[in-house]
């Protein structure tokens, strides 16, 4: 959670040698679709690289640009009035990012495009006034052209940004090179009347001939070493320019679910410090396209580290952005806002003599509804929650034996929905105490289920999209109450896959088995997975495996697990998939 030495280090060895780059950021570049991890998109990729670049002073406090969104006459000058006009109604929008038009709010994912789209703008024409590299945390939407969206390209960042600068006499030459996984189609077509440019592409996908591109394509599974041939031969043949914009695609990374290409974590920054350095004199402005796996932020944060320090060193394996974000603000929250004064107010006396019905003061003995409402603040979740359409948000607190139930509650289209509900208990787990969650749902009731969005067993709405968020919150509300971590039993196999990575199985024979299970469905998308599992369709050694809900823990100090066992386990189970078997219920419950 904390940064360790090796990050101090690395710190220090950026400091040292960063030369100067403008980066465009904004908090609200995270789209407000709550179902886009669904479809394999983080939308905290600009996030995560913003908070790295930030904490490891890759980029300096005064080269952080806030963007503006772009003006409808701007985005007139390429795109028809048909397609700006659909983008104003959820179902082009939820066509263009795969989620379902309920999930859709047409302003704040408005407002979240046009923000990223002026950033682009403005930092071309910053490339070309101080003559200096300009990296945006959103954009390189290349699929869109002029009358078309698709494949989470509302509009054409790079095309409105040329086109803009034309109108403005720029006459020079414009270079568009395109290292996302896929071809710049968009871009192209954008381009296609353009006096002068010329576009550049690698790609791991063959959509045919695009024309006015020079596309190199590589075969799936190409990695490092034969991309970066590759990426020699076709810089050597890119012509001199004025301008360049570099899509710097996350989606070359290995295991990407859209990209083919293969490449290493370690690839993908040489790539950029390739690019960096051959365009060392030519003013540009990178953009991060694509990136559908867990790690495409860190190819995104690699390319402003490449920008500024040509680094080659990784981003420390066991640093997470959201964890350290989340403790690091918690450091900052003053105990006397969380808690109580131990003052009595005249409601209190009026409680205690009867006078009135007694309301739960304390969750936990500790947190006021303020205090507990004050943090969701400062963690940018009442943020989220009011980009998705809630509004006046309520906390309550009463028993709910065996724990203590915490609800939030807000306002939609004049009507109080509950959004969050949890049931919390300090109990020993394993010989010591942690902080159990009885039950913890997030629930999103604007949003609907459909072939896009399909409900998840034991979901009644579905959810909010926030479930790393409040793992983070619990783990610290364990630590301040000064317990030894957090505790459920996950009722199905969703609910305990997001969880992997901080939590794990109490009996460690159980752990190996749940660890066998990702390791042999991982061909399978995580609804289907955890459908094949709740439908008995999955076979243990042959035999029909029913899901054990036993304890998870996140251990907030040191897991006391026996590793070999889990090993063991874990080699010795096989699970495979069989035919349909009779259904049988899980238990209700998270
Ligand atoms: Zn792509």
């Amino acid at each position: 959670m904390a940064v360790g030495p090796r990050a101090l280090l690395y710190r220090l060895r950026a400091l040292w040698r960063r030369r100067e780059v403008d980066v465009w950021y904004d908090e609200a570049y995270r789209l407000p679709l709550s179902g886009l991890e669904f479809s394999g998109v983080d939308p905290r990729r600009s996030d995560f690289a913003a908070w790295w670049l930030r904490e490891s002073k890759a980029v300096a406090p005064a080269w952080w640009r806030t963007p503006r969104r772009v003006s409808y006459a701007d985005l007139s000058r390429l795109h028809t009035p048909e397609l700006l006009e659909s983008l104003s109604r959820p179902e082009a929008l939820a066509a263009v990012f795969g989620v379902d038009p309920s999930d859709v709010p047409v302003d704040e994912v408005m407002r979240t495009v046009r923000l990223a789209t002026g950033a682009t703008l403005e930092a071309a024409r910053e490339a070309l006034r101080r003559r200096r590299p300009q990296l945006n945390l959103l954009g390189g939407f290349h699929h869109a052209g002029p009358g078309s969206a698709g494949g989470n390209c509302p509009v054409n960042d790079i095309g409105v940004a040329v086109v803009t600068l034309r109108a403005e006499g720029f006459a020079g030459k414009v270079a568009v090179l395109d290292l996302d996984a896929h071809p710049p189609d968009g871009v192209a077509a954008s381009l296609a009347t353009d006096p002068d440019h010329w576009i550049g592409s690698l790609s791991g996908s063959d959509w045919g001939a695009v024309p006015g591109v020079e596309e190199t394509l590589l075969p799936p599974g190409t990695g490092d070493e034969a991309y970066l041939e590759a990426l020699a031969a076709l810089l050597a043949r890119m012509p001199r320019s004025d301008l360049a914009f570099v899509i710097a695609g996350g989606d070359v990374l290995r295991g990407d679910r859209l990209g083919r290409l293969g490449l290493t974590l370690g690839g993908a920054r040489r790539r950029d410090v390739r690019v960096a350095a051959h365009l060392d004199r030519t003013p540009s402005v990178w953009l991060p396209g694509g990136g559908y796996t867990p790690h495409a932020w860190k190819v995104l944060a690699g390319t402003g580290m490449a920008l500024s320090t040509r680094s080659l060193e990784p981003i420390p394996e066991d640093y997470d952005p959201l964890a350290a974000r989340f403790a690091g603000i918690a450091r900052r929250l003053p105990v006397e806002l969380l808690s109580d004064p131990g003052e009595l107010t005249a409601d209190d006396l009026a409680e205690a003599l009867g006078m009135r019905p007694q309301r739960q003061r304390l969750l936990l003995g500790f947190y006021t509804a303020a205090g507990l409402e004050h943090a969701l603040q400062r963690f940018g979740i009442l943020e989220q929650l009011g980009r998705l359409g809630y509004g006046h948000f309520r906390l309550e607190f009463d028993q709910a034996p065996p724990g203590e139930r915490v609800r939030i509650l807000g306002e939609s289209d004049g009507q109080e929905h509950l959004l969050v509900e949890a049931v919390l208990e300090k109990r020993r787990v394993a010989g010591h105490p942690v902080l159990y969650v009885h039950w913890l749902m997030l629930r999103n009731p604007r949003a609907q289920f459909s072939d896009r969005r399909p409900r998840l067993p034991g979901q009644d709405v579905p959810g909010l999209g926030l479930a790393r968020e409040a793992g983070e919150v619990l783990g610290l509300m364990a630590l301040r109450l000064g317990l030894a971590g957090v505790a459920y039993r996950p009722a199905h196999y969703h609910t305990a896959f997001p969880a992997r990575d901080h939590f794990a199985f109490v009996d460690p024979a159980r752990q190996g088995r749940f660890e066998a299970l990702v390791r042999d469905l991982a061909d399978l998308s995580l609804l289907e997975a955890t459908r094949a599992v709740d439908e008995g369709r999955v076979l243990l050694d042959g035999e029909p495996y029913a899901w054990e809900p036993h304890e998870m823990v996140f251990w907030l100090r040191e897991a006391p697990h026996e590793v070999g066992e889990v090993a063991h386990e874990r080699e010795r189970a096989r699970f495979t998939l069989g035919p349909p078997q009779a259904r049988s219920d899980a238990p209700a419950g998270p």
